[in-house]
């Protein structure tokens, strides 16, 4: 047995938890993946084991009876399995049990003092609540990172209390997850025709617009622009299209593989290893790894099927969060091909869950957008993009914005040399196509970004031919760039300020 010890948010986690079982029969507790839930409640059953009392925990997939049966290992919980195939040992006090399993043993199976429902979003589904029916005595401790079911149907009617752990942002703070790049690919993806059923998208409507070979090719060529060479998920729509979308990697020359649910334990088990050897870049899949799935060396998920459901959104987009030992500057890569950014924002947004019957909110427009320049999902307000540089508010709109504020307009002239200033103290802005080059060789953008960028910066002639010269154009071009400049300059008001001046009034 491993030493665990908890971080102080989980003893407190534990606590609150403990707090609401004195007057609560049934509480949900909330954490995001990565905040250890599978620790915090292993610690708590072993607490209620020594006290004399038993418990189940049940789950609903096969890889997650593994890997909580590791855990509860760890910490040193004997324990029972109730699964298909596997020898029950009804006599241990905990029990880890398989949904399906347990919700058809239930006349054999006696009740536990401490029942855990994990990934409890799920608890109103028919098997989950004939399990909690029959164990209706039992304290019930139901886990999630999102609290809420599809079609606006909310917990409430199991659970009468909610304790909240930490936030996605707090736990990369410390640590537990890694930091993100979010990049959402300009869509040509028309969801017009696809009928919504229970608040998500009928999935044989999808699979029609998903399978468009122009797609498929995107995908693709995505992972290549952001995420080369790293391993990643690709969440599919159905079988059909996952196989495709591994097929066209494979094509690609990136070794893929597609798994679900079908897929024979053994052979999946072999492919899930391959995977985390990293011998199989794209492992393919059709929601089947959206919970639960810990591989900490993923670097990477692809968005590649459309989803209204919150739940789905985030298991999804969190799961190349986990912090690798081996890798520890890892930053995950989430790359969202089907805008579901643009419905729920960033995966570290915070959320009001509640227990409250309210009919469902509508999603309002997400209070992100993206870089038109390298597809870098930002908050609205950002006005200089963090990965390329790119100004979303241009001089015109700043002025703008003053003047909403103040009434007056101004153009402050933009010295060379002028620095910005960032939270983090003063840092001098790449100004000469130099600057520029230097930093599209490291990231890998395209000349075209350097000569834009640098472009901006200009203020002769002559720096519009240096700029050519550096990228390689020919002259023809910076005299076309720099007339083109100029008659730009002649269109705005003539009150420039001049070195000195502050603000001039119209
Ligand atoms: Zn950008």
């Amino acid at each position: 047995m491993d030493e665990i010890f908890l971080r102080e948010y989980q003893r407190q986690f534990i606590e609150d938890v403990r707090k609401e079982f004195t007057c609560h029969k049934r509480v949900v507790g909330v954490a995001p993946c990565g905040a250890g839930k599978t620790i915090m409640t292993g610690w708590m059953i072993r607490e209620a084991t020594q006290r004399g009392k038993r418990s189940i925990f049940f789950v609903h997939r096969h890889e997650l009876i593994k890997q909580t049966s590791e855990t509860f290992n760890r910490l040193g919980i004997e324990h029972g399995i109730i699964a298909a195939g596997v020898k029950s040992q009804l006599d241990l006090p905990v029990q880890i049990a398989s949904v399906q399993t347990l919700a058809r043993r239930l006349k054999t199976v006696p009740a536990p003092d401490f029942l855990i429902c994990d990934e409890c979003h799920h608890i109103l589904a028919n098997t989950y609540k004939s399990i909690v029916n029959a164990y209706s005595d039992s304290y019930l401790l139901g886990v999630t990172a999102t609290p809420q079911r599809m079609g606006g149907i909310n917990l409430g009617d199991i659970f009468t209390s909610m304790v909240k752990s930490l936030s996605v942002d707090e736990l990369i703070t410390l640590g537990n997850l890694t930091d993100f790049k979010y990049f959402a690919t300009a869509s040509n993806i028309n969801l017009k025709n696809v009928k919504v059923k229970f608040g998500e998208y009928v999935n044989a409507d999808l699979a029609k617009v998903m399978s468009d070979n122009r797609i498929i090719g995107g995908i693709v060529e995505n992972y290549l622009k952001y995420a080369r060479g790293k391993s990643a998920i690709c969440y599919c729509v159905n079988i059909k299209h996952s196989k495709k979308v591994a097929k066209a990697f494979n094509d690609a020359g990136i070794i893929a593989a597609h798994v679900d649910g079908e897929t024979p334990g053994q052979k999946r088990e072999q492919l899930v290893e391959e995977f985390r050897l990293g011998k199989i870049k794209v492992l393919c899949n059709a929601e089947l790894f959206s919970e639960g799935f810990d591989v900490p060396n993923m670097q990477a998920v692809i968005l590649a099927r459309p989803t209204k459901s919150l739940t789905l959104f985030i298991q999804q987009s969190l799961r190349p969060m986990r912090p690798d030992v081996n890798d520890p500057n890892k930053v995950a890569i989430i790359i969202d091909h089907v805008q579901n950014y643009s419905r729920f924002g960033l995966p570290n947004a915070i959320h009001a869950w509640s227990l409250a019957p309210n009919p469902p909110k509508k999603h309002k427009e997400a209070p992100v957008k993206s870089c038109p320049n390298c597809g870098l999902v930002v908050p609205l307000a950002q006005e200089t993009c963090p990965e390329c540089g790119y100004e979303f508010v241009t001089e015109e709109e700043k002025e703008e914005r003053l003047k909403e504020h103040t009434g007056y307009s101004f153009r402050l002239e933009r010295e060379i040399g002028s620095s910005k200033s960032t939270g983090r103290g003063i840092v001098h802005a790449p100004k000469t196509p130099e600057d520029f080059l230097k930093i599209a060789r490291e990231k890998k953008y395209q000349i075209g970004w350097v000569a834009f960028r640098a472009l901006e910066h200009a203020q002769s002639y002559e720096d519009c031919v240096h700029i050519a010269d550096i990228c390689g154009y020919k002259r023809g071009w910076a005299y076309h760039k720099w007339k083109e400049r100029q008659e730009k300059l002649a269109s705005r008001t003539p009150f420039i300020l001049h070195k000195g001046e502050t603000i001039k009034m119209i």
